[in-house]
């Protein structure tokens, strides 16, 4: 597979980071400068190990109405806003419902599993994620995922998928993501340290916060640019790349980790 020099213009990286973020960030903001982009490495790559995904709107074509579930759940388009506000514009239902009583609890799981059913009925895979997948596997590159959705899900998308991510943890491991706890757990199955490891997911407050918090790389799935331009979010949640695509994920490997397409490295 050849350099996709198309898609750098949209693939964007965070201001400058301290360590060993840092040189990564200079090598891009240089990539980024002038044209045609300059694409080599100023210096040794990034050492990539493992990657781990989360599996709602990464892996797989994000389905679920969450705005729905939510005003079901909360009870309503007030609840709904008030939660929103209280989250600084996002809701973590999972959160919310955890010091309600038993039967309202109980209700709310419910509401979540029959909108997850629901998803699953009209489960579709990512592009470009056997690809991806397939590809990190000629690198023996590791793949993990961590979703907040349950395992029953997990066992329906690996069945679908045909590829299995080990460990693959879903929201019976406790404390579930933005805590690092899951990805520090697969880090430490693996036995490879989190700054060579890459977490990617499409939610910036759930799979960029976990990934940060847990001292891995981060790359954030945004397809449809609802986060807005990369340069403008917060520091402290502002993931490494900012992709829109999962093809565009092959473009970061092969840039900052060295990991060139297995069609060049076969040619002689
Ligand atoms: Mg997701």
């Amino acid at each position: 597979m050849a350099i996709r020099s198309h898609m750098l213009p949209r693939l964007l990286l965070a201001a400058p980071l301290p360590g060993r973020l840092a040189r990564l960030s200079r090598r891009t903001a240089a990539s980024m400068s002038s044209a045609p982009a300059p694409m080599g490495h100023q210096g040794p790559p990034l050492s990539l190990r493992g990657v781990v995904f989360d599996m709602d709107g990464t892996l797989t074509v994000p389905v679920i109405d969450f705005p729905a579930m939510y005003r079901e759940v909360l009870g309503g388009d007030a609840a709904y806003a008030a939660a929103r506000a209280a989250g600084g514009g996002s809701v973590d239902i999972l959160h919310c419902i955890e010091s309600w009583a038993p039967d309202e609890q109980r209700r709310a799981y419910e509401v979540i599993a029959r909108f997850e059913q629901e998803g699953l009925d009209r489960l579709q895979i990512m592009p470009g994620a056997s690809e991806l997948c397939g590809f990190l596997d000629t690198k023996q590159i590791r793949r993990g995922l961590i979703t907040r959705n349950v395992k029953s899900a997990v066992d329906l998308f690996h069945q679908r998928f045909g590829m299995m991510f080990s460990p693959a943890l879903s929201r019976e491991f406790r404390p579930y993501k933005p805590d690092p706890a899951p990805l520090l757990h697969i880090c430490s199955t693996w036995d490879i340290p989190p700054n060579e490891v890459i977490m990617v997911g499409d939610s910036l407050k759930d799979d960029v916060v976990c990934g940060k918090r847990a001292g891995a790389f981060t790359c954030l799935l945004d397809e449809t640019g609802r986060y807005g331009p990369h340069d403008s979010l917060p520091e402290d949640i502002r993931p490494d790349f900012t992709v829109s695509s999962l093809s565009e994920v092959f473009s970061v490997l092969e840039e900052h980790f060295g990991l060139a397409p297995v069609a060049s490295e076969s040619r002689i």
